[in-house]
């Protein structure tokens, strides 16, 4: 037998949420972001749920190829475009789309010998985040120097927002972003490009974007990209992180428990210990108080967090036993309030969930 922990995947969850994005995308095609293995829910079970996605976009070239091994025949994007030009066959024999941001890849895709596969480009704008993306002002130089690589399309222009969950955000505007895109776009005088902007945030909170192409990708998992709950957006957990209770420690007023002893008990206590730790993805950082279910009832973290197990106290959970189901986050349990008792986003637990931990589907 593995060990008691799995993370069970709401393939039904992920649809229904997949249909919120495209009720708030309006006639914007979805691109339905995969990458990081599906931000940890299996990239098979993730083109399983967005079957009827327009297309899948990710970073991770090998993971492109398997989509298409998988069958997956629609648009896939690169969202940072290739890395090495010994990617490029692949990118054309699949027929991958893939982000350019910068001259170096320029230079790479002038210098390859590119087969008469067309590529198809989507051209990122850096709207003032400064990660990935060419400034406004050079986009006419990297447009033409694509248009003229034979096998090379471009296809659409593509922005990223630094501050979607904070549309006032001072140093960056959501507004100052879409100004920038605007002198991008309009630099290119009647060149008619596909747009693509939104990202989960700026597709739940800001709805007087307009575009050809929505890239959803923690809403689709029920994750909340901004500090409201994800069921006020209507998103249902996409993945339920189970375990079970291992062992049941009674302890008195004064007794510590797990490693640095940070948790001492003021009264007499019962602790569960579940089979569940840091290696399997749970967060290290998550301090005393971080809630977890044991048989269906909301209680807390008490103790570090261990390689293999974490402690919690079952005080008042009359029928805990060894065996008890617990659940670390999922139904019941929204990630992303773990996640803020931990000092993180619902983003980076999701992804790290750890090889060992099996998923499991369910409907
Ligand atoms: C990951 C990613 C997205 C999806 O962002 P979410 O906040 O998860 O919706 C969109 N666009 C790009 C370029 C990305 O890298």
């Amino acid at each position: 037998m593995p060990r008691p922990i799995t993370a069970t995947i709401h393939l039904s969850a992920l649809t229904h949420n997949y249909a919120i994005a495209r009720q708030h995308g309006g006639a914007a095609k979805i691109w339905a972001v995969v990458k990081a293995n599906a931000y940890g829910h299996g990239l098979a079970f993730a083109r399983q749920a967005f079957d009827g996605a327009d297309g899948l976009a990710l970073v991770e070239v090998d993971y492109a190829v398997k989509l298409r091994e998988m069958g997956w025949n629609k648009p896939i994007m690169l969202l940072e475009g290739f890395f090495h030009a010994s990617d490029l066959p692949l990118v054309q024999q699949h027929q991958i789309d893939i982000a350019v941001h910068c001259f170096e890849q320029i230079e790479l895709l002038e210098k390859a010998n590119l087969s008469a596969d067309v590529i198809k480009v989507h051209l990122k704008v850096n709207g003032g985040m400064n990660r990935l993306g060419f400034q406004p002002a050079d986009i006419p130089a990297a447009y033409q120097r694509l248009c003229a690589i034979q096998a090379v399309r471009v296809v659409e222009l593509m922005m990223h927002f630094a501050n979607a969950d904070d549309e006032f955000n001072p140093r960056l505007p959501v507004a100052e972003q879409l100004r920038r895109f605007e002198v991008a776009q309009a630099s290119l005088g009647e060149v008619k490009l596909e747009i693509s902007l939104s990202n989960s945030a700026a597709n739940l909170l800001n709805t007087s974007i307009r575009e050809s192409w929505v890239r959803a990708g923690i809403m689709l998992y029920g994750g909340s990209p901004s500090s409201a709950a994800a069921a006020d957006f209507g998103l249902l957990p996409g993945m339920t992180l189970r375990s079970e209770l291992i062992a049941i420690q009674e302890i008195q007023a004064g007794d510590a428990v797990g490693y640095g002893s940070r948790f001492v008990a003021s009264k007499p206590m019962r602790i569960g210990v579940v089979a569940c730790g840091y290696a399997d993805g749970y967060p290290r950082h998550a301090v005393d108080g971080t809630p977890v279910l044991v048989s269906g009832v909301r209680t807390c973290l008490v103790g570090r967090v261990s390689m293999d197990m974490i402690t919690v106290d079952v005080t008042d959970v009359a029928d805990a036993r060894v065996g008890s189901e617990v659940v670390l986050w999922g139904r019941g349990l929204p990630i992303d309030e773990v996640a803020f008792a931990a000092g993180t986003i619902g983003y980076e637990l999701m992804c790290a969930v750890a090889q060992r931990v099996q998923l499991i589907v369910e409907d």
